[in-house]
């Protein structure tokens, strides 16, 4: 989004920047950078910004937002307003205006005085000049959906100077974007409506499927301006902001954290190499446990009765929501943590179709929702694509020597696996850290082709199974053991040869339990193949087409080996006024 101002040679090289990058309009964020005070004559900051001005390689807008609206700017409205005067007349020998000036609604309505005076900078009906710096009017909210929202928006309607309107403020869910939507629907002129924070990025990415008159992305990372915005190139790269229009389909990663998920970059990049007109986004629904701030989500999974009790209601909420909005057209969502049982249990209760496999597993992580051509929905599916994945990854490692496959751990992935692995006539020998969940969970899945059994935890040092399975986080970066392996080295160093093992944790991708097992000669299966093979799995659930060979297993690698850092901003407009 904006390029913050400093001084004029960097701002210069920012916004040719963010023209190399495929911006199309740069915010120029003076509120740093201008102090105010000198009203009569023009100050040093005002000639260099408007050289800036004049010199930008891409059309602009100019803001100078006050400490009131979330801004920098802590000088008097007069000298503000003056700046802006001072822009759009800016016809001398190598100067010219900006394209807008945006003024925040509280600030316009403050006086007679200050509208008359900005009318003199602005094109608008009654102007009698021919200028051409068009009025942004803003509203902002840092920190909620503003109460009197509706009362501000027709406030807004009232001035007719005004030629965009900018609506931006904290998503405090996802729900919120809806209303973003509907603000964009019912527009009576260009409209930027943006929901600020993880939760708003939808309002950020489908704005073009809404008609919306840009969005705002951030050159670097390190540059972002408003919270949850997105970069340029998550934007026009990963999300082919582009390409969004109002046939867009729409699906995306319910979770809670989603922020970091590898889905949104494979199934973006399989939407394009396939030619199907969808987009793909991180969609945060929380657990039981509201984050006290998106920089601090929730690090465990829910646990108590009353936990799973408000996880399940934060999910249901939310994603019905979603699905009965017929613009948005959801047409499905892949699921994780914490919510894999929580969609089963919704799917139940509203009789959705459920596949075997997720009803004997008990946890769906795929939903395909059908819609007529008006977007009206109709049949609701829900899949377990985890089981097929783990199974077709194992197999991939050859032929198993006779005799059980050790699952470790007894969670929503344990139990996919078990499943799979049953279901194919393998007996399975479940250890986990808990042992009345591995027994709930043999419990479960008696009477498959394999049988399912509880062990000892204790029992595992002393197995000899044919393959083993990590399902716990043991091993993962970030997770509660990082450095640690679910199995002793020890054990590993006394396997036969051809024992397989398999870690579904793929973050890192050879997780100390792959290191030993490959210093001790066993064969090796690591996570990205079964993350790939489910999502690969859930694209041709959703489009009826296979996933180009090999794309999302090279996305998948790349990125864990090289997680991306972030690349430049700017402002992407959508439409001209
Ligand atoms: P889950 O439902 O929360 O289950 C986690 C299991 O791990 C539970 O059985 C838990 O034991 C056990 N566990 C957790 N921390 C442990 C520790 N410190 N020591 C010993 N056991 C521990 O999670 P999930 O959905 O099954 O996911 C499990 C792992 O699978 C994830 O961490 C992730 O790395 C991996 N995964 C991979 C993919 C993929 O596509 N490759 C997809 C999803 C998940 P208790 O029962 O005692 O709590």
């Amino acid at each position: 989004m904006p390029i913050t101002v400093r001084d004029g040679d960097s701002a210069l090289a920012d916004a040719g920047a963010a023209k190399a990058a495929g911006a199309d309009l740069v915010e120029l964020r003076v509120d740093e950078f201008f102090h105010g005070g000198a009203r009569n004559a023009e100050s040093p900051e005002e000639r260099e910004i408007v050289r800036i001005v004049s010199e930008c390689p891409l059309p602009c807008i100019v803001t100078c937002r006050p400490v009131s609206e979330g801004g920098v700017y802590d000088g008097d409205d007069m000298s503000r307003v003056a700046l802006f005067e001072r822009l759009g007349t800016a016809f001398g020998t190598g100067e010219h205006p900006p394209r807008y000036i945006d003024v925040e609604l509280a600030t316009y309505t403050r006086s007679a005085n200050i509208r008359q005076k900005i009318g003199l900078a602005i094109e608008h009906p009654e102007q009698v000049r021919d200028l051409t710096t068009s009025l942004i009017l803003s509203l902002h909210d840092f920190r909620e959906r503003p109460a009197d929202l509706t009362r501000r928006v027709l406030a807004m309607r009232d001035e007719t100077a005004a030629r965009v309107h900018k609506i931006a403020y904290r998503a405090r869910s996802l729900r919120d974007n809806l209303e973003l939507f509907e603000l964009l629907e019912g527009r009576d002129r260009p409209t930027i409506a943006l929901g600020m924070g993880e939760f708003g990025l939808m309002s950020r990415v489908l704005a073009p499927k809404f008609g919306g008159f840009l969005t705002f992305a951030s050159l670097r990372a390190e540059t972002v301006t408003a919270p949850g915005q997105p970069t340029i190139r998550d934007l026009l790269g990963t999300y082919r902001f582009r390409s969004i229009g109002p046939g867009t389909g729409v699906y995306g990663v319910v979770g809670w954290p989603v922020s970091h998920s590898l889905s949104p970059l494979v199934h973006n990049a399989g939407f394009e190499a396939v030619g199907v007109d969808a987009v793909y986004l991180p969609m945060p629904i929380p657990g039981a446990r509201l984050a006290k701030s998106e920089e601090d989500p929730p690090a465990h999974a829910d646990s108590g009765p009353a936990d799973l009790e408000a996880s399940y209601l934060s999910l249901k909420a939310t994603l019905l929501e979603l699905l009965d909005h017929a613009g948005l057209s959801l047409r499905g969502v892949s699921v994780t943590i914490p919510h894999k049982e929580n969609l089963l249990r919704l799917a139940r209760e509203r009789g959705w179709m459920i596949e075997d496999g997720a009803q004997r597993i008990g946890a769906a992580n795929t939903l395909i929702a059908a819609r007529d051509a008006a977007g009206r929905l109709g049949q609701v599916r829900v899949i377990n694509t985890d089981a097929p994945a783990i199974a077709e990854c194992l197999a991939a490692a050859g032929p198993l020597r006779p005799g059980a496959i050790g699952v470790i751990g007894a969670g929503g992935v344990a139990r996919a696996a078990a499943y799979a692995l049953a279901s194919a006539g393998t007996t399975v020998e479940v250890y986990n850290r808990t042992p009345d969940r591995a027994a709930a969970l043999a419990e479960d899945l008696a009477g498959l082709p394999g049988r399912v059994a509880a062990a000892a935890p204790g029992a595992m040092a002393q197995s000899c199974c044919s393959g083993y399975i990590n399902c716990t986080p043991i091993g993962m970066s970030g997770g509660p053991s990082p450095n640690e392996s679910p199995l002793p080295a020890g054990l590993l160093r006394s396997l036969p040869a051809d024992t397989v093992v398999m870690d579904t944790v793929y973050n890192p991708v050879r997780t100390p339990l792959l290191r030993n097992a490959a210093e001790a000669r066993l064969r090796t299966v690591d996570g990205v193949g079964v993350f790939v093979s489910q999502a690969e799995r859930q694209f041709r659930a959703w489009t009826g087409s296979e996933a180009p060979r090999g794309l999302f297993e090279r996305i998948a690698r790349e990125h864990v080996v090289n997680p991306r850092s972030d690349a430049e901003p700017r402002h992407t407009r959508r439409e001209r006024p």
